[in-house]
């Protein structure tokens, strides 16, 4: 089985992440991407992402090792290695992806029923932009780079097979989890 979760970034895809990665430590694993951006704050190498330069991102595209790629913000490249997809299954573990939209739409489209695709969204842009700022780790430019982003996204949200508002914490990790128990029965 396989989990995508996509969001605009700071709905809370990552507490969502966290959450089922602290309840279930033995089943779900998270698919840890290359990027070109530079780590925030505590981020280490091979933990949040896999930080590499634009050379080495470009060699990876060259020698087709990312199932999927894209560069999401202006300069910034992230993207999937085939290679991180079969370590996880070859642990036997269901992979969790953190994603952004249009990543998540094509690796729908390539796993299919196999996927359960999910949207995480905010309750309104101005409560994104309020946990943009209180996560205090990203500049001004960035935020607002988010914000318009943020609402391209929110018009892709149909296409997901599930619409999870993350309002309520609480309310939204329960929401998760009952989808998930719903789509594996
Ligand atoms: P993303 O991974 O989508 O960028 P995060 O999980 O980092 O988002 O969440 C962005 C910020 O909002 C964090 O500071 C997080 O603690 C906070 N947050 C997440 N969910 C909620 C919620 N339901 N209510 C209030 N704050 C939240
Ligand atoms: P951040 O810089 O906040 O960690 O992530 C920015 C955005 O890139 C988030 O929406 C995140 O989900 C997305 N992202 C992370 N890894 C990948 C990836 O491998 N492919 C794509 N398409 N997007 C990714």
């Amino acid at each position: 089985m396989i989990i995508i979760l996509c969001a605009p970034s700071g709905s809370g895809k990552s507490t969502m992440v966290r959450h089922l990665l602290e309840t279930h430590p033995d089943k779900y694993e998270l698919s840890i991407s290359a990027t070109t951006r530079a780590p925030r704050g505590q981020e280490q190498y091979g933990k949040e992402y896999y930080f590499i330069s634009r050379d080495e991102f470009e060699q990876h595209i060259n020698n087709k090792d990312f199932i999927e790629y894209e560069q999401v913000y202006e300069g910034l490249y992230y993207g999937t290695l085939k290679s991180e997809i079969e370590r996880i299954q070859s642990a036997g573990r269901t992979i969790v992806f953190d994603i952004d939209v249009k990543g998540g739409l094509n690796l729908k489209k390539i796993f299919k029923d196999e996927a359960l695709s999910l949207f995480i969204a905010p309750p309104s842009i101005e409560e994104l932009s309020r946990r943009l700022h209180g996560r205090g780790d990203t500049s001004e430019e960035m935020i607002e780079k988010r914000l318009a982003k943020a609402e391209i996204e929110m018009a892709d949200a149909p296409y997901f097979d599930k619409i999870i508002i993350n309002d309520d914490l609480s309310k939204a990790k329960e929401d998760l989890d009952r989808e998930i128990a719903n789509w594996t029965k």
